[in-house]
Order: C-alpha cells, then sequence, then structure tokens
C-alpha cells in the first residue's frame, strides 16, 4: 500500500496540556480510515494539524512526497487536500446548486472575473457532483429549507468539487439520526471506491466506523494506543479498555449478554 499522506511524530502542546504525543501515521492510497478515540483524545487537534489550521509543535507532515508542516490552510488545501466541516458551511441565501457551483469557480479561481454571470458557469459539472451524492433533485431549492442530513450531502458535494486527493471529515455524522449516519457513510465509501480518493475520518458511532473503515486507529490522551483492521481493532484488550466507561464500543457483546 502506497501512502498518500504520511505524519512523522506530530506533536502539538497547549501550555501545558499536551493534545497530542509524536502521533506516526500513514493514510493509503484509496483507504478509507478511521481515526476513534474518547473525546479530548486529540483527533481534533490532529486534523487541524494535518489542514494548516494548528501548526505542530514538533513533527512533520508529508502528501506524498510533498512536505506540508508549517503550510496554511488555503496552500494545503490548493495542493488537493479537502476537508468537510462540523459545523456546515454553505452560502444559505443561494440554492443547492449555485453553492456546488461558487465552488467550481473558486477551484478554477475565476472567482472575480466572472461573478455577474456565475449562474451560467460550471452548471452540468455541479450537477454532475450533486448526482453523485444523490442530491441532483434539490438542486434548485435554497440551503436554508435543507434538513440536516442534506445539508452534509451538500457539503460533501462540495468538498468532491475541488477534486481533493484525500479528503479529511472530523465528524461528519454528528447531529445525524442512525440510520443518516449509515447512509452518509456508505456514500463516502462507495465514493472512495468509484473516484479513487482516501479519506480520513472521525466518527464516535462505532456500528459506522465498523461497517465501513478499512481500517482504524486509536487515539487516547494524545497518544496512538492500536492500529489495525476492524477486527483487531474490536478484540484490542487496551482498546477496550479505554471504551470501558463508555459502551459504546461492543454494542453487539453488550446486547448478547443481555440477550
Ligand atoms: P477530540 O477531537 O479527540 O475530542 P481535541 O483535539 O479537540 O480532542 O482536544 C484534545 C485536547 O486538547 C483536549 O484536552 C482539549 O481540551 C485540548 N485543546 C484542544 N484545542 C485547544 C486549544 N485551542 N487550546 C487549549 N487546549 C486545547
Ligand atoms: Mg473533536
Amino acid at each position: 500500500m502506497s501512502a498518500i499522506l504520511k505524519a512523522e511524530e506530530i506533536c502539538k502542546y497547549f501550555g501545558a496540556i499536551r493534545a497530542v504525543k509524536e502521533v506516526s501515521f500513514e493514510v493509503g492510497e484509496g483507504e478509507l480510515l478511521a481515526l476513534i478515540g474518547p473525546n479530548g483524545a486529540g483527533k481534533s487537534t490532529c486534523f487541524n494539524m494535518l489542514m494548516g489550521q494548528l501548526k505542530p509543535t514538533a513533527g512533520k507532515v508529508y502528501l506524498r512526497d510533498q512536505e506540508l508542516t508549517g503550510l496554511g490552510p488555503r496552500d494545503i488545501w490548493r495542493k488537493g487536500v479537502g476537508r468537510t466541516f462540523q459545523i456546515t458551511a454553505t452560502y444559505q441565501s443561494m440554492t443547492v446548486v449555485e453553492n456546488v457551483q461558487m465552488a467550481l469557480i473558486s477551484h478554477h479561481r475565476r472567482l472575480f472575473s466572472v461573478l455577474p454571470f456565475a449562474h451560467k458557469l460550471y452548471r452540468e459539472e455541479a450537477m454532475h457532483f450533486l448526482e453523485v451524492v444523490g442530491m441532483q433533485d434539490q438542486a434548485e431549492r435554497h440551503c436554508a429549507v435543507l434538513a440536516y442530513g442534506d445539508l452534509k450531502r451538500l457539503e460533501l458535494a462540495i468538498a468532491l468539487s475541488h477534486d481533493p486527493q484525500l479528503l479529511l471529515m472530523d465528524e461528519p455524522t454528528a447531529g445525524m439520526a442512525p440510520k443518516e449516519r449509515i447512509g452518509l457513510m456508505q456514500l463516502t465509501a462507495d465514493i472512495v471506491r468509484d473516484r479513487k480518493i482516501s479519506v480520513l475520518f472521525t466518527e464516535h458511532d462505532m456500528d459506522v466506523v465498523f461497517a465501513h473503515a478499512h481500517r482504524v486507529m486509536v487515539l487516547n490522551r494524545g497518544e496512538l494506543i492500536a492500529q489495525g483492521s476492524v477486527e483487531d481493532i474490536r478484540n484490542n484488550a487496551q482498546v477496550q479498555e479505554v471504551y470501558l466507561g463508555g459502551g459504546t464500543l461492543f454494542k453487539d457483546e453488550e446486547e448478547k449478554a443481555d440477550a
């Protein structure tokens, strides 16, 4: 497996708090990789370092052979690392298709020269991305009236319109109903397969993680304590211990025990 992204001993300290301690990992080409761990484990801090929102205290980040460490979010995004946000970021006053068109215009760097007739540009391409996420029927609706799950899918279409090689999704299903969560992750898994991109995501619903992730990494108190296949992680004693309090990791077993 060749790596698209490599983190080498990245650290982030906030004063005395060591949020992330010498974490190293790789994201493989075409891989759907989950980063899990209890609240406060350092998952978002890791994401923010990969995306350039936070500068690592130490360590390095590479996209293939290019170093990303120290670059700002916009430069990293231009190199082909996309992200979706925990809070959806769309233009409420525009329609669904207009939001994707705006993203395409910005991707092709034509924002200021074409604004007066922006509505004509990239419409077909925008419709294509809406089709990928199953939103073509809602193209003419205003974003302000969309259901939360649909906004999340629109956000995914916008992220894809920047043609990322790697997509970072920090809790993409936060605030969604369980059925919608499975749906969004299924869609993400299909996109990874069909478009041959890589995705690194965090998720607290273990059913979603175990159903879709190709591989799982576990962060606890800023340290990577395990990584491996879904089966490896399910059976890892240290991981079980970390999750004992929450009890969400082994729902199947709990259900069996209750029966
Ligand atoms: P997770 O996403 O796994 O829930 P975070 O990365 O958000 O965890 O947080 C890891 C630790 O770093 C927590 O103890 C959190 O309070 C701390 N932390 C995160 N961001 C900041 C910040 N900007 N300033 C100070 N402490 C922070
Ligand atoms: Mg977080």
